[in-house]
């Protein structure tokens, strides 16, 4: 059995043509032997993969029903199952999708204007235990499979055909490039024409900034975007707001931004009396200048730390000012689904019976 869903488009196409071709991907099986025009179904099963997904091979009616049970057999269809959907007053649409281990990960879709963007996962949970996350909380379960990654996409598409997000951001639960050999994958997938054919410049990877995957992010040809995590201007204080700084140095990660030959963008939630004064912003300007990256502020959502409170609003305008004033360009977000607790790894973490998570589940990072 072989999960096509956790191939590129090319690397799918090939094993069916094989498979189809009695060769040596349907040895096993025996299914595929002796198929005629293997070239011609090929064109058939690649879109039902991902274009025109199938629920299952069974759905894909317009093939030979002997045909749908061998590729039922070879090729199953993995599928995520919708635990809970929740729809905030302002159109953020939370999903909670059930995966075949039992594990739980969300999505969140958001409407602006005639964008929909997408928010994945990469992981169940996170090892890295950032203060202010509701992810970071719950520690690391176990890292996603690129099926289960694009099937964030493909489970919407299968809801309603013609559902393809405009925009992706890798800002669910997890680190992306923690799970590096699956985003890859996930990423070709999202982009490809003959998978989802989202622009790259429409997808972005957010990244606390784990060096040797963010090397290899940066030497993909297409132009996907980085977003930082950043969250302080200096190594102390990232230090106790991220444990990961202590493995990444900050001066470490903001050298490696300089491989993206694209504008990266720096994320800085805002959070009261720790990191939003005015002399934080002079310092976060001294490190944006150079990069000429945008800065995304954030205001901190309040599920992730219950000992955190988010920047006033009067203070997050003046630190937002005081930015610009630098010359940073700097985009001051407003926080989406605060009803439906929108902000990453919350809806799970709500609907768990309060697990207590083990010690050995969060991050050692030396
Ligand atoms: N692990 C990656 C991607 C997932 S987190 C990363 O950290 O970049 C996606 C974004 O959500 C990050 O910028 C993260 O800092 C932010 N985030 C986490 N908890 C938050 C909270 N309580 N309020 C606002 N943003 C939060
Ligand atoms: Fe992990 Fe990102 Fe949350 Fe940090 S902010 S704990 S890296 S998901």
């Amino acid at each position: 059995m072989t999960d096509l869903l956790s191939l590129t488009p090319d690397a799918a196409r090939a094993a069916l043509a094989d498979w189809l071709a009695g060769g040596a991907a349907g040895a096993g099986a025996g299914a595929g032997a002796g198929h005629a025009e293997p070239g011609y179904r090929v064109t058939q099963l690649v879109p039902r993969l991902w274009q025109r997904p199938a629920g299952s091979w069974e759905e894909a009616t317009d093939l030979p029903a002997a045909l749908r049970s061998q590729l039922a057999a070879a090729f199953p269809l993995g599928r995520l199952t919708l635990a809970t959907t929740q729809l905030s007053r302002d159109g953020t649409e939370k999903f909670l999708w059930k995966l075949a281990d039992g594990e739980a990960i969300e999505s969140v879709l958001i409407p602006e204007g005639k964008r929909r963007t997408l928010c994945i996962s990469s992981q169940v949970g996170c090892a890295l235990g950032c203060v202010f996350c509701a992810t970071g909380r719950m520690g690391f379960r176990r890292n996603l499979r690129a099926s289960e990654i694009a099937g964030q996409v493909r489970e919407l598409v299968l809801r309603e055909a013609g559902a393809v997000p405009t925009n992706i951001v890798f800002m669910g639960m997890g680190e992306p490039l923690l799970n590096w050999d699956a985003v890859d994958t996930a990423l070709t997938i999202l982009n490809h024409r003959d998978g989802f054919g989202i622009g790259a410049r429409h997808i972005t990877v957010s990244t606390v900034g784990i060096l040797p995957s963010l090397a290899q992010l940066a030497k993909r040809p297409e132009q996907f975007r980085l977003a930082l995590s950043l969250h302080a201007p200096t190594a102390q204080l990232r230090h106790e707001l991220m444990p990961i700084e202590k493995k990444y140095a900050l001066p470490d990660v903001i050298q490696a931004l300089t491989q993206f030959r694209r504008r990266v963008t720096l994320e800085y939630v805002l959070i009261g009396g720790k990191n939003d004064s005015l002399a934080q912003a002079d310092e976060l300007a001294k490190l944006a200048r150079p990069l000429g990256a945008l800065v995304n502020l954030l205001p901190l959502h309040p599920g992730g730390a219950p000992d955190l409170t988010p920047s006033a609003r009067p203070r997050m305008l003046a630190f937002e000012r005081r930015l610009k004033r630098h010359g940073v360009e700097v985009v001051l977000r407003r926080s989406r689904g605060l009803d439906i607790s929108a902000a990453c790894g919350q809806l799970r973490v709500e609907l768990e019976a309060r697990r207590k998570v083990r010690p050995q589940e969060h991050a050692r990072v030396e």
